[in-house]
C-alpha cells in the first residue's frame, strides 16, 4: 500500500513497524460545537484509510480522541478555551457542553458510516498522563515555568518543524507577535496552562486540576502526545488529521513526543487531508457557507450521499462542496442501489472460465487503486465498470459488496425485490412496453416508462425484458 507521508513528502510503501498490528491515531473534534461537514472530510479520509488497511488484512488499532479540554480559540496559547467559551455562550457547564457534543458528534459519525475507532479517549480523563509528560519534559530540560503555565523550550529540539520542513529560525520569524515576553521563543507552546487565565473569560473554569505547578489545565497540543502514547505506544505507525494541524499541532505532538521517550520518529508515516471548500471559498460562519449534517438532511438528503462525495475527490486534492455535486451524487448512490436490487434478485448461473477471469481483474484492479494512495475517485469508477460489465449480476452483486468494505455506502441494506412484489398493474405496463420496443416503437414505449417511474418503480432493460424494481 502506498500513502502519502507528510514527514518525509513521498509517496512511501508503507509497512508497520509491528508486522502484526497498525498504530493509527486520529486528532478528534473539539466538542464545543458541532462539527462540520468540512471536519468530517478529514475524518472520511482516516475512515477510508483504516477500511483500506483492514480490507488489505492488517489488524490495526484505531485511536481518536475526542477534545474536552485546553483547545484555545487561538495558536499562541492565549484566549479563550473553546470549552470555557462554548459553555458561556450557552449558559451551561463546559462539562455539559462537552457531553451534548459528544452525543452530537457520535450521532453524525454513525450517520455517515464512519468506522468507530477502538479507543477514543478524552484528555479530561487522561490527567495523570499528561502531567507525568510535562514532569519528564521539565526533569529532562525541555520545558520552564513561566508566570501562566509551564512551556516548551522549542530552541531545545534540533529538530523542530521537520513536518513544514521549516527551520526554527524561519518559524519564529512567521510565528505571531508575542503576547507574553516571558516566553523564551515566539514558537513555545504551552504543556500546562494555569488557571489565572481565568480571568479573561470572567468567571472561574469549570475545568481545571491540580498539578505541582497550581491549578490548571492540559495544553491542547500535549493531550494527543500522552494519549497516543498511552493507547498505542511512544512510537506509532500512522497519525491522521487536516492540512492545517500541520505547522503547529502536529509540529508540536512530535517535539513532546521525541523530547519525552528519546525515540525518534514518534510517528512514522503522517497523513494530511487537504480541505472541503464551499462554493469555492473557506467555510466560514460569516460567508454563511457553513454545514453541518443536519443542514445536509435539512435539505433532504440521506448522509451517506455525502459519504459518496466525498469519495469523489482523493483526499490530497481540494473538494468543492456544492448543492449541485450534492444532487450529482445523490443520483450516482440512487442508481447504484437500484442497480443492487437488480443484481441481488437475480438467480445464479454457472460462470464461464472469461469471465471468472474478468472478476478477478476488476477485483485487483479495485484494491490496486484504492491502495494506490486511497485514490477513491479511482474506485468508483471501477465500482461503474462492473455495473457496467457483461459478467453475471450476481457476480457483480459480491464484487460491489467487497468493495464496499472499503467504500461504506452500506449497500447490504437493499434489500432484493422479487417480481411478486411489484403490482400487477405495472407489470401489465411492462409486459406491453416489452412488446412495444419488440416493434420499435420506441417513443410509445417510452411513454410507458414513464409511466412506470411516475409510480415509483425503476426500468432496467435486459435481453428478457425489462426488469422493474421498486425505486
Ligand atoms: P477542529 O475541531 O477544529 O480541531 O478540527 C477537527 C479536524 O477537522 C482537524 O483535523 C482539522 O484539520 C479538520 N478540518 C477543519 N476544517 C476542515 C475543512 N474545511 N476541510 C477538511 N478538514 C477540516
Ligand atoms: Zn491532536
Amino acid at each position: 500500500m502506498k500513502l502519502y507521508n507528510t514527514r518525509t513528502k513521498k509517496i512511501e510503501t508503507f509497512s508497520p513497524l509491528n508486522a502484526k498490528l497498525v498504530t493509527l491515531y486520529c486528532c478528534g473534534p473539539t466538542v464545543y460545537d458541532y462539527a462540520t461537514i468540512g471536519n468530517f472530510r478529514t475524518y472520511m479520509m482516516t475512515d477510508i484509510l483504516v477500511r483500506t488497511l483492514r480490507h488489505a488484512g492488517y489488524t490495526v488499532k484505531f485511536v481518536m480522541n475526542i477534545t474536552d479540554v485546553g483547545h484555545l480559540v487561538s495558536d499562541s496559547d492565549t484566549g479563550e478555551d473553546k470549552m470555557e467559551k462554548g459553555a458561556k455562550r450557552e449558559g451551561k457547564t463546559a462539562w455539559d457542553v462537552s457531553k451534548f457534543y459528544t452525543e452530537a458528534f457520535l450521532s453524525d459519525s454513525k450517520k455517515l458510516n464512519l468506522v468507530e475507532p477502538d479507543v477514543r479517549p478524552k484528555p479530561t480523563e487522561h490527567i495523570d498522563e499528561q502531567l507525568a509528560m510535562v514532569k519528564t519534559l521539565l526533569d529532562k530540560g525541555y520545558a520552564y515555568k513561566i508566570d501562566d503555565g509551564i512551556y516548551y523550550d522549542t530552541a531545545k529540539f534540533p529538530t523542530y518543524g521537520v513536518l513544514t520542513g521549516q527551520k526554527l529560525d524561519e518559524l519564529k520569524e512567521g510565528a505571531r507577535v508575542e503576547p507574553n515576553p516571558q516566553k523564551r521563543n515566539p514558537t513555545d507552546f504551552a504543556l500546562w496552562k494555569l488557571s489565572l487565565d481565568s480571568k479573561v473569560s470572567g468567571k472561574k473554569r469549570d475545568m481545571e486540576w491540580e498539578s505541582p505547578w497550581g491549578k490548571g489545565f492540559p495544553g491542547w497540543h500535549l493531550e494527543c502526545s500522552a494519549m497516543s502514547r498511552k493507547h498505542l505506544g511512544e512510537q506509532i505507525d500512522i497519525h491522521t488529521g487536516g492540512m492545517d494541524l500541520i505547522p503547529v499541532h502536529h509540529t508540536n505532538e512530535i517535539a513532546q513526543s521525541e523530547a519525552s521517550s528519546g525515540k525518534s520518529p514518534f510517528v512514522q508515516c503522517w497523513v494530511h487531508g487537504q480541505f472541503l471548500l464551499v462554493d469555492g471559498q473557506k467555510m466560514a460562519k460569516s460567508k454563511g457557507n457553513f454545514y453541518r449534517i443536519f443542514d445536509i438532511e435539512d435539505k433532504g438528503f440521506d448522509p451517506l450521499v455525502l459519504r459518496y462525495f466525498y469519495l469523489t475527490a482523493q483526499y490530497q486534492t481540494f473538494l468543492n462542496f456544492t448543492w449541485e455535486g450534492m444532487t450529482a451524487a445523490k443520483n450516482s448512490l440512487t442508481e447504484l442501489r437500484n442497480h443492487m436490487r437488480i443484481f441481488r434478485a437475480d438467480g445464479r448461473n454457472a460462470l464461464s472460465g472469461e469471465k471468472m477471469e474478468k472478476i478477478n481483474a476488476f477485483r485487483d484492479k479495485f484494491d490496486a487503486v484504492i491502495a494506490d494512495n486511497l485514490n477513491t475517485p479511482q474506485a468508483l469508477a471501477v465500482v461503474w465498470e462492473v455495473v457496467k460489465s457483461n459478467i453475471p449480476a450476481p457476480d457483480k452483486y459480491d464484487l460491489l459488496m467487497y468493495f464496499d468494505e472499503v467504500l461504506g455506502l452500506k449497500l447490504n441494506e437493499i434489500t432484493a425485490v422479487s417480481a411478486t412484489e411489484i403490482p400487477a398493474d405495472i407489470q401489465a405496463l411492462a409486459k406491453k412496453r416489452d412488446q412495444l420496443r419488440k416493434e420499435q416503437q420506441f417513443v410509445s414505449a417510452d411513454t410507458i416508462r414513464k409511466d412506470i417511474e411516475s409510480k415509483g418503480f425503476v426500468i432496467e432493460d435486459t435481453p428478457q425484458g425489462g426488469r422493474i424494481t421498486r425505486a
